[in-house]
């Protein structure tokens, strides 16, 4: 389990003050919550005297403690909490109407943005909008409609292969059960958990490349593998908190803690985050790095759910907002 670089400092507050910040240097939420900045205060006058401790003369400097796992387990919930302030309308950012469409459209995000896949789906499910229709695609033409999503022929096989394993093995239905969904051309753990996360309504952590990235950052596991990944993300959480749990890291990765330059300085769980100061730490640039509704630009869903305080994304070929 990954502990390493988090200090006792954040074991003692429950790794509220990322390692080797100043109060002042970590930023207030850009939702204003106050319960961090108050947080950050007390924690403010804590580090003072434990610097001041530190530098009496004649102390030996003290080599920091590793964090307890129940000090991490503390740290990861606090982080959901605060991420479930953040984005309290944290959802999966593919277009769908059942868990056919968002099978479909979980195979197509492989390797482009959940945009362009929201672009394209809408002609697609126009032409092919059950299994059915869409085994009995020709495979042109169905390549023809996913081009724009990359590697179209590879998933035009996966698409034609599970369509037809959906009608020939499940009855012409999206199975609800993980064990029957890997069964499916084409289909990984990961998409299996979206749809039944999402369609379904059975608890599922999809460690995506957002996913697997943040929680690294946050020291929650140093596994690489997506698998190892979920199967210690899972130990960490109650069942119930696995599906949102998912969309706001992914929203979170997203929006701010990219994975290039992540913006330190305007993240809202930099407290209580031990990555603080791998991105731009000056909130004014940092600023300038947020995206989405954040920086006033779409959200990918052209249908966003009603409480999405961005724009709806731009059909395909659109101009620009
Ligand atoms: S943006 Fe920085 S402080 Fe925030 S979660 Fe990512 S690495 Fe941590």
């Amino acid at each position: 389990m990954g502990s390493a670089g988090v200090t006792a400092a954040q074991n003692s507050a429950v790794g509220e003050q990322a390692p080797g910040t100043s109060p002042s240097e970590v930023p207030p939420s850009p939702q204003g919550k106050s319960s961090t900045k108050k947080q950050a205060s007390g924690r403010a006058a804590k580090q003072a005297d434990a610097r001041a401790v530190k530098q009496a003369p004649g102390r030996a400097a003290k080599q920091p403690k590793p964090e307890s796992r129940l000090a991490m387990i503390r740290r990861a919930r606090r982080i959901n909490r605060e991420l479930a302030e953040v984005y309290p309308y944290a959802h999966p950012e593919l277009d769908f109407r059942n868990p056919f469409e968002l099978l479909v459209a979980t195979v197509l995000s492989a390797q482009t943005t959940d945009l362009r896949v929201n672009q394209t789906t809408p002609a697609l499910f126009a032409a092919y909008p059950t299994p059915e229709a869409m085994a009995a695609a020709a495979p042109e033409d169905l390549e023809e409609l996913i081009r724009p999503t990359g590697f179209f022929r590879a998933k035009s096989r996966s698409l034609l292969g599970l369509s037809q394993a959906l009608c020939e093995k499940f009855g012409g239905e999206v199975p609800g059960r993980i064990e029957d969904l890997v069964t499916l051309p084409g289909v990984g753990r990961k998409t299996a958990n979206v749809v039944l996360g999402n369609a379904f309504g059975v608890p599922g952590i999809t460690v995506d490349t957002h996913f697997g990235r943040l929680v690294r950052r946050f020291k929650w596991t140093e596994q690489e593998d997506p698998e190892k990944v979920e199967e210690e993300i899972c130990a960490i959480f109650p069942k119930s908190e696995w599906t949102m749990l998912s969309h706001r890291v992914v929203f979170h990765g997203r929006r701010i803690c990219h994975a290039r330059k992540p913006a330190c300085g305007a993240c809202p769980i930099a407290p209580l985050c031990p990555s603080y100061g791998e991105g731009e730490t000056d909130p004014e640039k940092a600023r300038k790095l947020l995206k989405y509704e954040k920086g006033g630009q779409p959200g990918q869903r052209l249908s966003p759910p009603a409480d999405y305080p961005g724009l709806p994304a731009p059909p395909l070929g659109a101009p620009a907002p």
